[in-house]
């Protein structure tokens, strides 16, 4: 793990949202023998998305606040979809986050114990084997405004449902032949108390258990017991499941002697112009509208990171939306101007042009090559000068020409001067041009009074463009990154391929022959720059010896802040 202490948020930089609320005034009060228990509780069924996140900056948030504890535990209660790809990736990306679980547990380690529990249930007439099947099940429910019916075998004899239940674990049923069911009440108005399934049969090899077991826990089951059999105090969860409290504290309550954990929901993260469902992200990976579940252009833990976010600009992004119970969307800017806040702290500035334009500099000796001081982070004193080569040809970027220039375009035309940056003054004299009439070259004169960029005279110029020394240019392959979907809520319709349907057709160009600055020679996967007037980029990892691959992590212009100065 090796995170330290110092990675994570100050603990006082964190408001009291309504849940540390309730933990600081449980605290006060002495509940829970004093101490805090959170636990965050994946299934392993997909990597984690930046929703996930919320989660996790909450539950180890809250308990790092209060010196408690909190554990990651996989809900590997389904092994049909689980895998441990799921489970290593999970790992990864909450440590990679900055955060230390102070233990690690999986639910199938309890499969015995919540066995016994069930047991233990039927003996108290608290659950029986139901012999109906599922449609007839569904059947008896009844609906919203409709209670349901008693199975008919709700009151066979605790010995048989022990009987049975001991037979289905050895494996003498069918898949789906039984289920265990609490006995609770079918005409509750709560469906998630009419006697919901707590076991059902079903032969799939688990990715740790094996084979050992062919009767599997339903997650409303499993997952109370599991925060309980941890000492967990505060049970955190997104809202779709307080429905489910009743049920959750109905078996906390019948299995569980002394101190109980308290389930509390929160609004989940909603973000404009992505999916967040793990079935979705899935279908993505699986029908290969992406790369992978780390594609920069997915919500993913694992995605963001490849796209050059850094664990403290997630931590922040969540910390800002923070915690609430009411449902809301949050704008996709707002993640990206927590980002380029922290990356405008540190990311060293470089010079890199996307779409190269050739500049001779004809009074430039040939030959002749000088480095010039260029400021790494003018936000960032400690970080220093570089030296950069210059010389008789460069590379600017072709949107910085315009032959004709409409009135406030003040980058360089012909006759015009403008600063290359650090660098000098330089003033285009002549445009060359092939056959077809496109601009191949440009011819420019400097003054070798300007060295450093600035005119000893006081003359002024309105532009300063970024360049590349032509000899010294490093070939690079640049990555540009729009929004995965072109509508803010990809999931309203349900029609056809539904979500599909939205996908943006130019959420990935890629831009080939980049030019950039010899110091990128050295760069390697995940180190983040600044492309001087471009935006942030991060080396991707299918970056090979002498040819760079850059993933564009967002641009230089907030949206965001415009949106919040408009108020
Ligand atoms: P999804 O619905 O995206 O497939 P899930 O809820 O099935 O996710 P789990 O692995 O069960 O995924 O989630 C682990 C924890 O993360 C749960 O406590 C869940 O409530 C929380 N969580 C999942 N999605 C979000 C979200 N969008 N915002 C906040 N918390 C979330
Ligand atoms: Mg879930």
């Amino acid at each position: 793990m090796g995170h330290s202490d110092e990675a994570a948020p100050a603990a006082d930089a964190t408001p009291l949202d309504f849940i540390r609320t309730i933990v600081a005034d449980d605290l006060a009060a002495g509940k829970h023998r004093g101490r805090v228990a959170t636990r965050f509780p994946p299934e392993p069924n997909g990597y984690l998305h930046i929703g996930h996140a919320k989660s996790i900056c909450l539950n180890f948030g809250v308990a790092r606040e209060v010196g408690g504890t909190c554990n990651l535990r996989f809900d590997d209660t389904n092994p049909t979809k689980e895998d441990v790809e799921y489970v290593d990736s999970i790992k990864d990306d909450v440590t990679w986050l900055g955060f230390t679980w102070d233990a690690l547990f999986y639910a199938s380690d309890y499969f015995e114990q919540l066995y016994q529990f069930a047991v233990d249930l039927i003996r108290a007439d608290k659950a029986y084997v139901d012999s109906l099947t599922a449609d007839e099940i569904r059947a008896y429910r009844g609906t919203l405004t409709e209670p349901g019916r008693n199975s008919p075998y709700r009151d066979r004899p605790t010995a048989e449902s022990l009987d049975l239940f001991a037979r289905m674990r050895a494996g003498e049923f069918a898949d789906g032949a039984l289920v265990l069911r609490a006995k609770i009440d079918m005409a509750s108005p709560n469906m998630n108390m009419r006697d919901p399934t707590l076991y059902r049969i079903r032969r799939a090899h688990h990715h740790r258990t094996g084979d050992a077991w062919c009767i599997y826990p339903m997650y409303d089951y499993a997952h109370p017991l599991s925060d309980a059999l941890e000492d967990i105090t505060h049970s955190l969860c997104t809202l779709e499941f307080e429905d489910h409290r009743p049920l959750y504290d109905w078996c906390v309550e019948h299995l569980i002697q002394g101190a109980r954990p308290r389930q509390i929901e929160f609004a989940r993260l909603n973000l404009n112009y992505t999916v967040m469902s793990k079935r979705k992200l899935l279908q993505l990976v699986q029908q290969k509208h992406v790369s992978g579940w780390d594609d920069p252009r997915m919500p993913t833990i694992s995605g963001l990171r490849r796209r050059g976010y850094t664990p403290e600009s997630i931590r922040d992004f969540c910390a800002r939306i923070g915690v609430a119970k009411k449902e809301n969307v949050i704008d996709v800017a707002q993640l990206e101007h927590s980002v380029r806040e922290d990356l405008n702290r540190r990311a060293p500035r470089v010079m890199a042009v996307l779409q190269p334009l050739r500049v001779v500099i004809t009074n430039y000796p040939d030959g002749q090559v000088e480095h010039v001081d260029v400021v790494n982070n003018p936000e960032d004193s400690s970080a220093g000068t570089r030296k950069v080569p210059f010389s008789r040809e460069l590379f600017i970027e072709r949107d910085d020409f315009r032959e004709d220039p409409p009135k406030k375009f003040f980058r360089l035309s012909p006759g015009k001067e403008v600063r290359l940056r650090s660098a000098y003054f330089v003033t285009c004299t002549q445009v060359v041009k092939d056959a077809a009439g496109e601009v191949v070259e440009l011819q420019c004169t400097y003054d070798p009074a300007t060295r450093g960029g600035d005119s000893p005279d006081g003359r002024k110029v309105k532009a300063t463009l970024h360049w590349v020394s032509a000899p010294h240019a490093l070939d690079v392959d640049v990555r540009l990154y729009d929004r995965l979907f072109s509508v803010e809520d990809p999931d309203r319709s349900t029609e056809g391929g539904g979500f599909l349907d939205f996908l943006n057709p130019d959420s990935l160009r890629v831009q080939t022959g980049c030019k950039a600055e010899p110091s990128l020679a050295s760069a390697r996967p995940l180190d983040r720059f600044q492309f001087e007037r471009l935006g942030y980029f991060c080396v991707d990892r299918d970056s090979a010896p002498g040819a760079l691959v850059f993933n564009r992590t967002v641009g230089l212009r907030d949206s965001w802040a415009r949106i919040e100065q408009r108020g």
